[in-house]
């Protein structure tokens, strides 16, 4: 349903058992990377909610705000006061010193900068799931393969201790994503079999959808179970171009300048601005010399 200039991609075929002959039941939907203007994303709440039920057929979206949980809160209750038919996960892109990763179903801050094993023990130990996002990518802060695979020859003992991820977020269609795409999901198929996802990583509201997960039934429960059982499929298409220079300025300007603010303010205890209210442009600067995540996510992530 999805293509566009920026060439149609299905990873899901590859990545999962064969389906022949399975009910043509439809696969609910689900994107499961996004940000909004809470974080360096330029659409607030209200308007994703909007786009994904106007304008979409996803069943279940994940606000993963980087570092920062609430406007996931919020639109996973703000969904759910309307009682429309898509589903808010809330979950977190989480800045740990090997790389970006993706906690989904969790409802609290992580700390930035831990080491990646005590990041995913954490998400564990809070209930939630661990994906790794854009995987292997150079032109973000990614895991990098080495990483993968040592998490995976830690085996059972990474399960026992928490330090392995739930899935691997195959298919991201920023141009982050797309320069490690074949690697990662090759060496996924050849070695990791970890369950597939694919999320838009969207940093505007029309961006979002342009990758999905689809998976068997139609809720966010049903998304954890199908990532637990591994039948979660991964599919959309790249960013074009024109996509990607859509958002680059302003995402840009807000992840060097406005980001940095609010994340030393925060650290500070001398602002907690509301949700709905991002502080104005004109808020002086402040020196972060070693805010590096959306540095380097401002080159690629979108
Ligand atoms: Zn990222
Ligand atoms: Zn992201």
């Amino acid at each position: 349903m999805i293509s566009g200039g920026g060439g149609v991609v299905d990873a899901g075929q590859a990545e999962t058992a064969g389906n022949a002959g399975a009910s043509p039941v439809r696969r609910g939907r689900a994107d499961l990377h996004m940000h909004t203007a809470v974080g360096d994303g330029l659409s607030s709440v209200p308007e994703i909610l909007r786009y994904v039920v106007e304008e979409t057929d996803l069943d279940v979206i994940a606000i993963t705000d980087h570092d920062d949980v609430r406007a996931a809160l919020e639109a996973r209750d703000l969904a759910a006061r309307h009682g429309g038919r898509t589903e808010v996960i809330p979950g977190t892109e989480i800045t740990t010193r090997q790389g970006h990763v993706l906690a989904l179903f969790v409802e609290r801050d992580f700390p930035m900068m831990q080491s990646l094993d005590q990041t995913l023990a954490a998400i564990h130990e809070s209930g939630g799931i661990a994906v790794c996002p854009h995987p292997m990518s150079w032109l973000t802060t990614a895991i990098s393969e080495a990483h993968l695979r040592r998490l995976h020859a830690l085996g059972d003992d990474g399960r026992a201790s928490g330090t392995y991820f739930d899935a691997l977020e195959v298919l991201n269609p920023s141009i982050a994503g797309r320069v490690a795409y074949a690697r990662a999901k090759n060496l996924n198929r050849a070695e990791l079999h970890l369950p597939v996802i694919a999320g838009s990583d969207a940093h505007a509201a029309h961006l979002i959808g342009t990758a999905y997960t689809t998976f068997p039934g139609r809720t966010a429960a049903d998304v954890r179970a199908a990532v637990a059982a591994g039948t979660t499929r991964a599919h959309g298409r790249f960013w074009t171009l024109g996509e990607t220079w859509s958002i680059a300025g302003e995402s840009t300007y807000r992840a060097w300048f406005i980001l940095p603010v609010r994340r030393v303010q925060r650290v500070l205890g001398t602002a907690n601005p509301p949700v709905s209210q991002p502080p104005s442009p004109t808020a002086p600067l402040a020196q972060n010399e070693g805010d590096m995540g959306d540095r380097a996510e401002v080159a690629a992530d979108g």
